[in-house]
């Protein structure tokens, strides 16, 4: 009887003992489960964040004026692919081409690959209705401006008027890409040049033959 109690308690020890670390096992890998979904959910965030479009964080990126992405084929003439690292300017240019659209000035620069006539591009070109085609990635230089291509964004504007005036449509579309550029490079309408504010080329026309209405356009985007 004494030998059948001490075999039945050390049966109960065991089971006990058996019971007591499946429960432990099973905490402990309910922790690291819970630790590795946290983990997860840290690695996540921490992708979300860093992920850059264009070179700019995606939350920003995503806030963009309504565009039409059509990137040139990366040729030597006007689309180098060289990285842009640093922006400290927005150049603002007018095609020179009186009458002409956006879609047909970005056709003019896919062509330079085959021409080889000349070397020139822009980032961005406007329409004469508001459209913005964009050409170039805003992290790779267009060649626009001789001496800034490596540290600025150019757009180029489409005209209809003798006196190289923009459209109130093209206008408003500047107006309004101005503004998400120089938020988004944390810069001030004093860094909205015109191509003529470096190397004195006549461009944009209009806006170097009326300074007065080059800084009411700079008020503008500041008042946006
Ligand atoms: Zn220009």
């Amino acid at each position: 009887m004494v030998v059948l109690t001490v075999y039945g308690c050390a049966l109960l020890l065991l089971v006990l003992v058996v019971w007591g670390i499946a429960a432990l096992v099973s905490v402990i890998r309910g922790h690291a489960v819970e630790s590795s979904v946290e983990l997860a959910q840290d690695k996540t965030a921490i992708t979300a964040d860093e992920r850059l479009v264009q070179g700019i964080p995606l939350s920003q990126f995503e806030t963009h004026p309504v565009w039409e992405e059509d990137f040139l084929t990366p040729n030597e003439y006007s689309r180098p692919g060289e990285p842009l690292t640093e922006v400290n300017s927005i150049f603002v240019h007018y095609t020179a081409n009186r009458n002409t659209s956006a879609a047909q000035n970005h056709s003019y620069f896919e062509q330079l690959k085959d021409t080889g006539e000349r070397s020139a591009s822009a980032h961005f070109i406007i329409g004469y209705n508001g459209e913005i085609i964009q050409c170039i990635p805003l992290d790779e230089i267009a060649y626009a401006v001789k001496t800034r291509n490596m540290d600025s964004i150019s757009i180029e504007c489409c005209y209809k008027s003798g006196d190289a005036s923009f459209t109130q449509e093209t206008y408003d579309s500047l107006i309004i890409l101005l503004k998400w550029l120089t938020e988004v490079y944390d810069l001030s309408t004093e860094d909205i040049l015109r191509h003529y504010d470096c190397g004195g080329k006549k461009c944009p026309l209009y806006y170097v033959e009326h300074p007065d209405a080059w800084e009411r356009l700079k008020r503008d985007v500041e008042g946006q």
